[in-house]
């Protein structure tokens, strides 16, 4: 049993909760029971055993009969178990799922135990039905025994055993139920009451132990770690910002440069994320930022994950600092010969302040004279490892900005994230439109391409997007081919310039078909998902995608973000066929029902559960015994800044009323103090 259950110790004992309780005051008839009946409990008189069937159908029926009627029992598995241990003509209590057999109500492998009537005093009484394994339960060994077990453990032991974790002023601010009394009501409850509020009480306690432990691990990295220092904002950043910046600053941004400039100039190392809904406007942060930095003599690089996002970056950012004494060049894999070779000795000789590239290339080559803030664009998943890899180019470790458009629950970047520093731009620059989302059926084509036209005929430009099918770039590849084909049928040249790129291309075609589209030469973009991340077109007013239920919801919220960036009023087209799922379904509906990206990663997290989300680290953080990150939202949150208060208040957990929290932390590390069950 222990080897089955990975239980070992009391601890793991007290840590298996049960997985409901039955409530002995709350006994069905069994004449109620039909076909919209899913969990009962009854109690009746159990009738005789009968063997039926052969081979796999080989079972045991009984009847249980209450005053209004029989339900049949059968067991296929545990046969002999049950003709030893279950006596006819005893009163039996019940619990099982309900089904239809020939016509006649059926339970199959029902919970069964002799019946103890309900106690005189009208009390509930809650008794916990743990879960076992299949293998068990045909043993015979059924959640009964385990409960047993903790019933017997919980009998042996006393509150002092189970001491408190959780520093008094919080206990009794929140006021909570003392550890012992939340382990005990949740095995044991005395009452529905008492049972809700210990679990309130564990959940609490799972979430703040795991805030207190990133919290300590943030403030560590902030005492030990040595960053340069930004101290001042000087010539160059003032000038920008007075003379060129070309739109008033969001509140977001500003308070996001405002975080920048203090965590800079602490000279501890910074490690921020900043998670910002496509079109929040992270580009000119990151500007800023560079700009602080070259102010304090320092040079920056900014890496995106793809050549034509690098290209579109250092276009961008070229064009804002035309009028600034900076110099900045573009690494890619393309870039080659003489101009690659001046721009390495431009990083040497400090004569070049900012590049921009592709990841590979500035992690592989590039030797800075004096390098102070890296910015990894559109990329959340860079690793420890390639961090280390910069931390080499610098005696002391620059600054790092990781900037990501695929918004992570609040939730879940609470949890997954909670040892970084972490920012969020949660406002759009004014006068954008929302952009109008619909579902279409791939018969409703023709009328599709219709509306298409007319916003050509608007001058407006127009993507088709088509999936990469996972199993074979081939197919993908014949996909999207039969698509331009066919759009180019509905658009025909000369009329209508098309633009392709896909991941087949090489880098320059790439570009070229890129360029074509960006500079208005071209009126339509067929495209794989290769152009996901940060393009930026904004005469692009409908985005078409084909076979859309083949996407994941932040890679639908990622594509439409590539419209409705301009002023015009945008159009998100999503086709299927007729065949679409549950999931698909509700996949589409959210992204016709907001354009808002958090919300979109809430419904993600929601249908795709926690460990599968994109962009997390898939780690023990986010395995909770008794809490859910997606269930327990406002608990997460009073315990993140609860922890928080702790944890500034009393960095090191000296004071004596966080020395029980103290103890329970240094416990947990190692092996934990309880002994094994031999
Ligand atoms: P993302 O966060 O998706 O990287 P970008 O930095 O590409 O967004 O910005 C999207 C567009 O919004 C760009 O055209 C940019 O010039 C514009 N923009 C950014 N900030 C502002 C602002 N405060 N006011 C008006 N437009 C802005
Ligand atoms: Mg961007």
């Amino acid at each position: 049993m222990k080897k089955e259950l990975q239980i070992f110790t009391f601890n793991d004992l007290l840590y298996h909760f049960p997985h409901r309780h039955i409530d002995k005051t709350k006994v069905g008839k069994i004449n109620l029971i039909n076909y919209q009946t899913d969990f009962i409990q009854v109690a009746g008189i159990l009738q005789p055993f009968e063997i039926i069937g052969e081979k796999r159908a080989r079972r045991l029926v009984a009847y249980l009969r209450d005053e209004t009627g029989a339900l049949e029992l059968t067991w296929f598995q545990g046969i002999s178990w049950v003709q030893k241990n279950l006596v006819p003509g005893q009163k039996y209590l019940v619990f099982g799922r309900t089904g239809f057999f020939n016509g006649r109500p059926q339970m199959v492998h029902p919970e069964i135990e002799l019946f103890v009537p309900a106690k005189a005093d009208g009390k509930d009484y809650l008794e916990p039905v743990y879960p076992a394994t299949e293998k068990l339960k045909a043993r015979g060994l059924n959640g009964r025994q385990i409960g047993k077990l903790t019933f017997q453990l919980f009998s042996q032991i006393k509150p002092s055993d189970i001491p408190e974790n959780i520093p008094e002023d919080i206990f009794k601010k929140l006021k909570l139920m003392n550890r012992y009394e939340a382990f005990s009501n949740t095995h044991f409850p005395v009452s529905q009451e008492a049972y809700q509020l210990a679990l309130r009480r564990l959940k609490f306690e799972e979430f703040f132990i795991a805030q207190i432990r990133l919290n300590l691990v943030r403030l560590q990295r902030h005492r030990s770690s040595r960053g340069v220092i930004f101290e001042k904002v000087g010539d160059l950043f003032n000038d920008f910002y007075n003379h060129h910046l070309p739109f008033e600053l969001t509140g977001a941004q500003k308070r996001v440069i405002r975080e920048i400039r203090t965590d800079t100039g602490r000279g501890h190392q910074m490690n921020r994320l900043l998670q910002g809904d496509v079109g929040s406007g992270k580009t000119i942060v990151a500007l800023l930022s560079m700009l602080l930095a070259a102010d304090n003599g320092y040079q920056s690089c900014m890496m995106a994950p793809t050549e034509i996002l690098a290209q579109q970056h250092y276009n961008g950012l070229k064009e804002l600092l035309k009028d600034m004494p900076v110099e900045i060049a573009l690494l890619t894999g393309s870039v080659k010969g003489k101009e690659r070779k001046r721009i390495l000795n431009g990083l040497l000789d400090d004569s070049i302040h900012f590049v921009v590239g592709t990841h590979a290339v500035i992690e592989d080559v590039v030797q800075f004279k004096n390098l102070g803030l890296v910015i990894v664009d559109e990329q959340h998943r860079f690793g420890v490892a390639q961090r280390a890899r910069l931390w080499e180019k610098a005696v002391v470790p620059p600054h790092v900005l990781v900037m990501t458009a695929t918004p992570i629950p609040r939730t879940l970047a609470m949890t997954a994230y909670g040892d970084l520093d972490y920012s969020v731009m949660d406002e759009l620059p004014p006068g954008r439109q929302p952009i109008t989302t619909v579902h279409r059926n791939e018969m409703a084509r023709a009328s599709v391409m219709e509306f298409v036209r007319t916003e050509i005929n608007k001058g407006r430009q127009a993507y088709f997007i088509y999936p990469l099918i996972e199993e074979s770039e081939k197919l993908s590849y014949e996909d999207l081919m039969q698509g331009y084909e066919q759009v180019k049928s509905f658009f025909p040249e000369p009329s209508y310039r098309i633009s392709m790129v896909h991941g087949r291309q090489s880098a320059e075609e790439k570009e070229t078909n890129m360029q074509r589209f960006v500079q208005h030469d071209t009126h339509i973009m067929v495209s794989t998902t290769v152009i996901e991340v940060g393009v930026n077109v904004p005469n692009a007013t409908v985005m078409v995608i084909e076979s859309s239920e083949k996407f994941g919801l932040s890679q639908l919220h990622q594509l439409r973000g590539r419209v409705g960036r301009g002023s015009e009023k945008s159009f998100c087209i999503l086709l299927t066929g007729s065949k679409v799922s549950k999931d698909a379904k509700e996949r589409i509906n959210t992204m016709c029902a907001t354009n808002d990206g958090f919300k979109i990663a809430e419904k993600d997290l929601e249908l795709r559960g926690p460990g599968d989300i994109e962009g997390t680290r898939q780690s023990g953080e986010l395995n909770f015994k008794v809490a859910s990150i997606v269930n327990d939202k406002d608990l997460l949150e009073l315990a993140k800044t609860t922890a928080e208060q702790c944890c500034e208040e009393d960095p090191t957990l000296d004071m004596a009323k966080n020395l029980l929290l103290k103890n329970y932390l240094r416990s947990q590390k190692g092996k934990n103090a309880w002994s094994r069950i031999s």
